[in-house]
This record gives structure tokens, sequence and C-alpha cells, in this order.
């Protein structure tokens, strides 16, 4: 709900650094997102098929360190915590 509300109107941290790995990860916290879509059946490798319809909190996650709840992920944040 967090994510939700802060993403709305809060930017992504600058000293957000890294990619998306397309783990899934964060798509499938508390239910799996109906959009979630392997890549040419690869059990490890997703791609959303709403991608250029997605929410502020898909588009922006993880906005900040403190809510980067999936782990490992592409993205890390530099910088003291
Ligand atoms: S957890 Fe990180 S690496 Fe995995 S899909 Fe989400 S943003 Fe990408």
């Amino acid at each position: 709900m967090r994510r939700f509300a802060t993403s709305l109107i809060l930017p992504i941290d600058p000293n957000r650094t890294g990619e998306c790995l397309r783990c899934g990860a964060c798509c499938e916290f508390l239910f799996k997102c109906p959009f979630l879509r392997t890549v040419d059946g690869q059990p490890d490798s997703y791609s959303c098929s709403a991608y250029s319809l997605r929410p502020p909190q898909c588009r922006k996650y993880p906005r900040t360190r403190a809510e980067q709840i999936h782990l490992p992920c592409g993205y890390r944040f530099d910088g003291p915590p």
C-alpha cells in the first residue's frame, strides 16, 4: 500500500543504479500479477504484457532502498542507508 501511494507522487531515489534482471519477484508480491509472462517459456525470465501501461508502483520499483523488499534485485542504492 505504501509503495502504491508513494510512487504516485515521489521520484525515484537518484542514488539508484543497475537494471531490472527480469526475475519477476516484485510482480509476485501478495499475488502473481496477471500481466506477468515468461520470456520464450524460460521459467526464470519474465516480461510484462502491459509494460507500456503499467502503473507507477511497477514503473518505479524499487523507488527507494526502504521500499526494496525483493532481494536479490538488479537495482541497488549507492551511498549510506
Ligand atoms: S525484483 Fe528487481 S530485478 Fe526482479 S523483476 Fe523486480 S525490479 Fe527486476
